[in-house]
């Protein structure tokens, strides 16, 4: 009890109250700071997610315009090649080039809310991996030579055939390959290695560059959404979605990632996918037999002949309720023709009498209304029943060939099968069709059935044919008389004649008034004269010159 010890006591009493007090502070100080980070933190994913909520919106808003961009820019640089200059070719490829960029960026943002919500869907096809790697790469070239980075392509195989996701596919090289550009400075490598490992029966791909490289630590967080490494921030314009889409689709793809990577030296990005038919499910994999030779020399063979025989450009109508088989045929065949799509008959049907194709590809198994039933219903239709259809089916059953040709289909195709085949198909039906025509105008034998393709347009035409035969003697049968005969209006009649013969509804009486004329004359019991007057024209000689100018030879010829 001295005072010292009091004292001595108060002190510590003191520094104890202090110590404790300020631990209780420091402590407060932590939660407050642990809080104020869990706040930003939720913040920072809140922020990210109407971030790319906002993002998701706006390429929605986008894709519209740009197809509507993309679109016409295509038909400039296909219609007009000749009359062209070389400048303004240049300018349209830009236009064509950047709105494609534009486009893949946007697909990319939607892509990856799509990848992160687990709504993306794996379809495989057989693909041949070398030339379509091949291609994805040189569409960096330009890049590559404007920054003065050496890319190279390696590869150890000669042909590398297997399943992958075409789509995904793209999207994972296009990625890690823009990445390296983006991070390796002027007169830098890159480099795309492929190598398919038989023994595992996948295929390992690696993008390196010697470019800036990433940290150990950056390295673990790279494939987080919107992660950008710091040390690159500054210049890096990116939104950080690239790497964390690719490990998804590879994850989806069935593979791995991993990356490997020394600051200031270089990094390594190494993909294992497995491309054998085996690792993929049924419904993964989209059976279509790919066209063994390159979309583009398909495209150097286009049938440009039919294109200038018509001097119009065919229109396809394809029908398909899978949207990815219905993309994929539209795309192959908007190389050759002017392609329109429906989703089913019913659709088709209405777009039919819109646009009047010149031939519709159609599947059999569809909601609402069903191929074969299209084709009967179409057939049915005076207004469009001279439209060809090809159906495409699952099913190799003979009865349902039947079915298929019984409803008046024009073709039949099994699925899986080749599109060139199928290109090749309505080349066939189309050039028969023209052949016909040409061969009904030119022969003085040949019957108006050989154009009518269903039974409508055939008693359509019977009664057409019949009703000029029958009023051959008089000089003002026209195209209103067979109108009000037939009930019909003068353009429908118009419309229907000209596409079932190529000829205009006059042109169609005089080729038939001409045909019975060769036909009076070969049994030789009438004169030119008399024949002229029996077919209701004035003037023999007029008559002589027609008839010249149809069958390449002169009347008198046939009475010899
Ligand atoms: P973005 O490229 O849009 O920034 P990514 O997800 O593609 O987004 O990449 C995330 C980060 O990873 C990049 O910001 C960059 O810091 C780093 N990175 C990716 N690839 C490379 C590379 N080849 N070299 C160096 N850093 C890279």
């Amino acid at each position: 009890m001295t005072p010292k010890a009091i004292l001595l006591f108060l002190i510590l009493l003191g520094s104890v109250i202090y110590l404790v007090r300020r631990e209780i502070k420091n402590r407060i100080r932590l939660k407050q700071e642990l809080l104020t980070e869990k706040v930003n933190r939720e913040h920072d994913v809140k922020l990210n997610n109407e971030k790319l909520r906002f993002f998701t919106n706006i390429s929605h808003e986008l894709r519209t315009p740009l197809t509507l961009i993309l679109g016409p820019v295509k038909q400039l640089l296909e219609d007009n090649a000749q009359q062209v200059t070389t400048y303004q070719k240049s300018r349209y490829e830009l236009i064509h080039n950047n709105a494609n960029r534009l486009f893949s960026l946007v697909n990319q943002v939607l892509d990856f809310r799509k990848a992160q919500s687990g709504e993306l869907k794996l379809k495989t096809m057989e693909t041949d991996i070398l030339a379509y790697s091949k291609n994805i790469f040189d569409s960096y070239k330009e890049l590559a030579n404007n920054k003065n980075i050496e890319l190279s392509f390696i590869t150890e195989n000669e042909d590398i055939h297997g399943w992958i996701d075409n789509d995904k596919f793209d999207k994972i090289l296009y990625n890690l390959l823009s990445n390296a550009l983006k991070f390796t400075p002027d007169f830098g490598n890159v480099e795309l290695y492929l190598r398919y490992n038989e023994k595992t029966g996948k295929l390992n791909i690696e993008v390196s560059d010697n470019g800036i490289g990433i940290s150990k630590k950056s390295q673990k967080k790279i494939f987080n959404r919107f992660y950008q490494a710091t040390s690159t921030k500054q210049n890096n314009t990116g939104s950080g979605i690239g790497l964390s889409l690719v490990q998804s689709l590879v994850e989806l793809h069935k593979g791995n990632i991993e990356v490997k990577s020394n600051l200031d030296k270089g990094s390594i990005f190494m993909v294992e996918l497995p491309i054998e038919r085996r690792f993929y499910e049924d419904d993964e994999v989209f059976e279509l037999s790919l066209p063994k030779h390159s979309k583009n020399e398909e495209l150097k063979d286009a049938p440009k002949k039919i294109i200038q025989d018509t001097g119009l450009k065919q229109k396809i109508l394809v029908i398909d309720d899978n949207a990815e088989l219905r993309k994929y045929l539209v795309d192959y065949l908007s190389g050759f023709y002017k392609v329109y799509e429906a989703e089913n008959g019913y659709q088709a049907l209405t777009l039919c009498r819109q646009i009047r194709p010149t031939l519709c590809v159609s599947d059999v198994m569809m909601p609402v209304m069903n191929g074969l039933e299209f084709c009967e219903k179409l057939k049915n239709d005076q207004f469009i029943s001279h439209i060809p259809v090809v159906l495409l089916t699952a099913l190799s059953d003979n009865k349902d060939k039947v079915k298929g040709y019984g409803t008046g289909a024009d073709g039949y195709l099994i699925k899986p099968f080749d599109p060139s085949l199928l290109k090749l198909m309505i080349e066939n039906i189309i050039k028969t069709r023209l052949d016909l025509k040409a061969k009904f105008a030119a022969e003085t034998e040949s019957e108006v059935s050989l154009l009518t393709h269903s039974p409508v347009d055939k008693s359509l035409m019977l009664k057409v044919t019949e009703l000029i035969n029958s009023n051959l003697d008089k000089s003002d049968l026209s195209t209103s008389f067979l109108c009000q005969e037939l009930g019909m209006s003068s353009s429908k009649l118009y419309q229907k004649i000209k596409e079932l013969t190529d000829l205009a509804p006059t042109e169609f009486i005089r080729t038939v008034r001409l045909k019975k004329s060769a036909s009076l004359l070969k049994t030789k019991k009438y004169n030119v004269s008399e024949v002229t007057n029996l077919i209701g024209f004035n003037d023999p000689l007029y008559f002589s010159r027609c008839f010249k100018k149809q069958f390449g030879y002169p009347p008198s010829k046939l009475l010899k």
